[in-house]
């Protein structure tokens, strides 16, 4: 059996047509990929280069490890199944599947025991001295199929094998190619441009647009993180609605407003949107929902719809209307069993937790591939007393704890740094490629909570079925609010007790209202901001006393450090001042 290494491969045809661009790929060995992707978008022409049917433009081609470039197809231990299985109408299904072996100049008993394995495994004994004509569409299949296996070759090509069987047929047929996969072991690889045929056979998918790879991932991990709005939408039936907007920022609260005439909103949970800075708002955004994430009901809700079509398929109903910021209908799925009805009008609600928010230009995911990942930590699952403490020394409100870690994903290695390091027992689910880097995506072995990190690409995966440790600093792991999703704690630990106050900016500098320190006339210097949602804790140091000072004020404004802050008695300060 062998692994399949695509790098860099090109294909330009003459003319000029740019099939294939920059195609990088590991298929590791036993494994089903499966290409999908629109009409032309340079899934055969892949397929066809690795198994030399096809030159290659630029790029390297390995199977087995071996350089793949100048070898014969016949030399290159691959077996390809057309959509098209051209089958010898003159000879029997036994001398059809012997043909490759004839030609190879295989021996007559090896070739009868190989042709009557073939046929067993794919349940065709009974048909085998009969002419291709005698067959139905199914078994002529398993026929092209059978003529595969014989050569026992170390890689399967299937180019959209099924799309000439009825719909009925290909259901089975793809039950049926996933379990030879199965009994034999080998790699494949299977082009279709049918996404329920890709998520239902692969251990992972290659999705491709324009001869670009989109996103390469297991069938769940596309389906709940698309890298952008095609992968979005290409996966899935119905399709994820997408509306356009932008994303709006006031104080530290985020909201989608949808586009048009009676837009919406939605509000949503800033820590999802870390990595955006302040100033990138508003920003142009699509926001993305699955059908079945969508509810319908009397009353609440994000706004209001009127249904203008029911589609009823037995236990699931599509019902269809408009909301602002698309063109196109609002598909929402709900239960067969239901009482609505075309002219109701209905509230909509978007399940929490389950939006997808994409640039508005780009369409790349803004979200995906940079999560942070959240711990529960109750009874002390993940931390010790000690290492608990050392954490409360940073708590910015005494008193005020929290069963929540949150862990961002740069935090996380595969080698121990200190003593106190957090440890983590995960097992690898998939590895995404993003320039350089790879995200795992992992689940904790004991809880099954999704945990998911970067390492630079060179990091060697490790095997699925193991657990393996992973280690994180404790000076990186931050307390939330369960709640209110609100950071409770500060970078360092916090050398005084947090004050509040309020910064006003008046003509003569920054001033400080603050409790308790009302008398003070001293100058101070803002040492650092931490912003942690609705309020900035400021760490003010005294210009020459180098007191340490912690403020906690209402989203500060304050844009940089090492400002002079000024305290001042109650200042009444007058509208416009
Ligand atoms: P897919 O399998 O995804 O439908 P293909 O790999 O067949 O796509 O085609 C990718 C692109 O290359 C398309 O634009 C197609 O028209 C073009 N193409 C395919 N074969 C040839 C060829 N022999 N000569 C020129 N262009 C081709």
């Amino acid at each position: 059996m062998a692994n399949v290494r695509l790098e860099n491969v090109c294909k330009i045809y003459k003319g000029g047509v740019r099939a294939v661009t920059d195609f990088s790929l590991d298929v590791k060995d036993g494994e089903f990929v499966v290409f999908v992707g629109p009409s032309g978008c340079g899934k055969s022409t892949t397929l066809r280069m690795i198994a030399g049917l096809e030159s290659i433009t630029s790029g390297n081609v390995f199977i087995g490890g071996k350089y793949m470039n100048d070898l014969e197809p016949k030399d290159r231990s691959i077996a390809m199944v057309f959509q098209n299985y051209a089958l010898y109408p003159h000879l029997s299904v036994y001398e059809n599947i012997a043909y490759p072996l004839r030609c190879h100049h295989v021996k007559g008993e090896e070739i009868d025991k190989r042709v009557k394995d073939s046929a067993a495994i794919l349940g065709i004994m009974e048909y085998l001295q009969r002419k291709p004509k005698e067959l139905s569409g199914g078994q002529r299949q398993r026929v092209a199929l059978g003529r595969a296996i014989v050569r026992q070759p170390q890689v399967f090509l299937l180019d959209e094998p099924l799309s000439n069987l009825d719909a009925k047929l290909r259901v089975q047929m793809r039950a049926e190619i996933s379990k030879l996969h199965e009994k034999l072991g080998a790699t494949f690889i299977y082009v279709t441009h049918d996404q329920t045929e890709a998520m239902t056979m692969g251990d992972r998918i290659v999705v491709m647009k324009d001869g670009f790879i989109q996103q390469v991932d297991t069938p769940t991990n596309l389906y709940k993180h698309p890298a952008n709005v095609f992968v979005a939408t290409f996966l899935g039936s119905p399709q994820m609605n997408v509306f356009r907007g932008e994303l709006r920022k006031k104080k530290e609260d985020v909201s989608f407003y949808s586009e048009g005439d009676s837009a919406f909103s939605v509000p949503l949970n800033p820590l999802l949107l870390g990595q955006l800075e302040n100033d990138s708002f508003p920003l142009k955004t699509k926001l993305g929902v699955r059908p079945s994430d969508v509810t319908l009901s009397e009353t609440g809700g994000i706004a209001k719809a009127k249904i203008e079509l029911l589609e009823k398929l037995g236990d699931q109903t599509l019902v269809y209307s408009h909301l602002s910021g698309r063109e196109d209908y609002l598909i929402a799925t709900v239960n067969g069993e239901n009482d609505f009805r075309a002219g109701q009008e209905v509230s909509v609600s978007f399940r929490k937790g389950k939006l997808h928010l994409f640039d508005g230009k780009s369409e790349e995911s803004l979200t995906e591939g940079k999560p942070l990942c959240f711990l529960d930590n109750a009874n002390g699952y993940y931390l010790s007393l000690t290492q608990m403490e050392t954490l409360e020394k940073r708590l910015i409100e005494k008193g005020r704890s929290s069963k929540i870690l949150a862990v961002p994903t740069a935090a996380i290695s595969l080698a121990k740094a200190n003593g106190d390091d957090l440890v983590l027992s995960l097992a690898l689910d998939c590895q995404r490629d993003y320039g350089g880097r790879s995200v795992w995506f992992c689940h904790e072995t004991l809880s099954g909570k999704g945990v998911s990190f970067s390492l630079p690409s060179l990091e060697k995966a490790k095997d699925p079925s193991l657990p393996f440790q992973a280690f994180v600093q404790l000076k990186d792991i931050e307390l939330i609010d369960e709640g209110t999703k609100t950071k409770l704690t500060d970078v360092e630990p916090l050398s005084a007790p947090t004050s509040k106050g309020e910064l006003s900016f008046r003509r003569g500098g920054c001033f400080m209202e603050g409790d308790g320190r009302i008398n003070h006339e001293k100058t101070y210097i803002v040492k650092r901001i931490n912003r942690l949602g609705a309020t900035d804790l400021l760490i003010l140091e005294g210009s020459k006393s180098k007191e340490k000072l912690a403020y906690l004020v209402p989203d500060s404004a304050l844009i940089y450090v090492s400002m002079l802050v000024l305290f001042r008695k109650k200042i009444h300060a007058k509208k416009g001042d």
